[in-house]
């Protein structure tokens, strides 16, 4: 069995797979999809569990994927979840398994996942204010995602993490409140910075909070850089008050990170990603129902590696959207 690894242009190589398992969503986060919600991906589309372990497989036995996060969309919405998480853990060599999600359903099937193994979870929360929550999410559904948050932490899946993304008017004066509670309740929150990837494509540069405003708005606590290196991770990282927890800052569009990208997409009908900006998809999934052999699979995958761009252009004047949204892509 060769391992050649997902190798650029550029040196990097990807051993981090964020696979999407569907594009639909029980929320309306306004950074990322209109209220009347999008064009749902039909069925027929979208990869079976099978299709979708024998991919991560190829990936895991073939390409040297040492990581495999589960994302959408909204995870929890497809049914075989846990038993997606199962077999990949039963891969090897075994990857780590993880998950982001909204959190909605997640106090039913916090342990479940716990046991078929998965390792992490982040769950996406912007605010602690039920008005906040509804004004983002149009959806009246906070305690939900308290609920999942605390029945993560009682799985066993800590130190949860906590992404959010703040924005202008809307929850920025909040961010203190929000890192306070993290504290309180010892979850690693991460702020990131909002991207051009709404389906809306309201992204406007000057209306982002920023990584330094982040910082000013957090002035209230005493953070410290972390000492562990930062590697691939694209957080920067910082011990709050003397620790021991940190909060973390993914500045995607103001400190891009690309140079240490070790990340592939595949998203949930079946196409590879070599970039979140990627504006070029490489289908897998035709020769998957064509009778294509794993190592021809591995090829086809190997190449759209290959043409991996630089950088994500976000800064640079042409730069144009992808044409699918963040949900739809996998975040
Ligand atoms: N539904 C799940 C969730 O919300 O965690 C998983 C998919 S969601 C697309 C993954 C992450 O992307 C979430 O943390 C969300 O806040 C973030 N996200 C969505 N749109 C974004 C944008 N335009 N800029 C930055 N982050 C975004
Ligand atoms: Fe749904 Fe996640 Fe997008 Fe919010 S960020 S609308 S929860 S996919």
């Amino acid at each position: 069995m060769s391992t050649d690894a997902l190798a650029d242009g550029f040196g990097r190589v990807a051993t981090d797979l964020r696979v999407s398992l569907t594009d639909r969503c029980n929320l309306r986060c306004n950074y990322c999809m209109p209220a009347e919600g999008l064009d749902w991906l039909p069925n027929a589309e979208v990869l079976t569990d099978d299709e979708v372990i024998r991919l991560v497989r190829i990936g895991v036995e073939q390409l040297g994927i040492e990581e495999v996060r589960f994302t959408g969309g909204e995870p929890l919405l497809r049914k075989g979840l846990v038993d997606l998480v199962r077999r990949t853990k039963e891969l090897a060599p075994t990857p780590e398994v993880s998950l982001t999600t909204n959190g909605l359903g997640l106090q039913r099937t916090a342990h479940a996942l716990a046991e078929a193994g998965l390792d992490r979870v982040n769950v996406s929360l912007d605010t602690i204010r039920p008005d906040t929550f509804a004004t983002i999410t149009l959806r009246d559904r906070l305690a939900d995602v308290l609920a999942g948050l605390a029945a993560a932490n009682d799985a066993g899946l800590a130190p949860v993490k906590v992404n959010a993304v703040l924005l202008r008017g809307v929850n920025d004066d909040q961010a203190p409140e929000l890192l306070q509670w993290c504290l309180d309740q010892g979850y690693e929150l991460r702020f990131i910075e909002q991207m051009p990837l709404d389906a809306q494509h309201d992204w406007s540069r000057t209306e982002m909070i920023t990584a330094e405003e982040i910082f000013d708005l957090l002035s209230g606590f005493d953070l410290t850089p972390a000492e562990e290196a930062r590697g691939s991770a694209p957080a920067e990282k910082f011990v709050v008050n003397g620790g021991p927890t940190t909060v973390g800052v993914i500045a995607s569009v103001t400190r891009p990170f690309c140079g240490d990208c070790d990340r592939v997409r595949l998203t949930a009908d079946g196409q590879v990603r070599n970039c979140l900006f990627a504006r070029e998809e490489s289908d897998l999934r035709t020769p998957l129902r064509s009778g294509a052999s794993d190592e021809l699979i591995a090829q086809r995958w190997r190449l759209a590696m290959a043409t991996k761009l630089p950088g994500h252009g976000i800064n640079d004047p042409l730069f144009l959207q992808p044409t699918r949204p963040m949900s739809a892509i996998g975040g």
